[in-house]
């Protein structure tokens, strides 16, 4: 059966930075004949939750992985090591199961495709683990 990358607030896992989740009531049906692998990029790079929301400093999950940029949450705290290693397990993951498609909640710093979040808020971009996913060449479907 083929398997599937889901970020876990969509599947209503309380993983996000509020203590909450965001239930996608029409990816369940989508889900049906699959495996699912739910996620949480943030979690697995060992940030707790509830957490502080973080954002990237300059640019967008490209120019992190490419050392060019950071993420710092409301706090002021550097946290690109554990969105790093989020992502990066969340990679191993992909790679162990041959993956090929990710669902990714929308505007994550993490998980964001096309929008994610800057200093001031949400600017155009992809976040650290989406990044890295489509970078493997994993298809990535973005859920609002
Ligand atoms: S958007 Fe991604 S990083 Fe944020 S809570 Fe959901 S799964 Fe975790």
């Amino acid at each position: 059966m083929e398997r599937v990358i889901v970020s876990a607030c969509l599947l209503g896992m309380r993983t996000r930075y509020d203590g909450d989740s965001k239930p996608a009531a029409d990816l369940p049906p989508k889900l049906r004949d699959v495996c699912v692998v739910p996620v949480c990029p943030e979690q697995l790079g060992g940030l707790p939750t509830p957490r502080a929301a973080s954002y990237i400093t300059e640019g967008d999950g490209a120019d992190v992985l490419s050392g060019k940029s950071r993420l710092k949450n409301e706090e002021g705290e550097d946290v690109t090591g554990q969105f790093l290693l989020g992502a990066k397990e969340v990679a191993r993951l992909a790679q162990m199961w041959g993956i090929k498609k990710a669902y990714l909640k929308s505007k994550s710093p993490s998980c964001g495709l096309g929008v994610t979040q800057g200093p001031e808020g949400e600017i155009p971009g992809n976040g650290v683990c989406a990044e890295l996913l489509r970078q493997m060449g994993i298809e990535v479907t973005v859920v609002e």
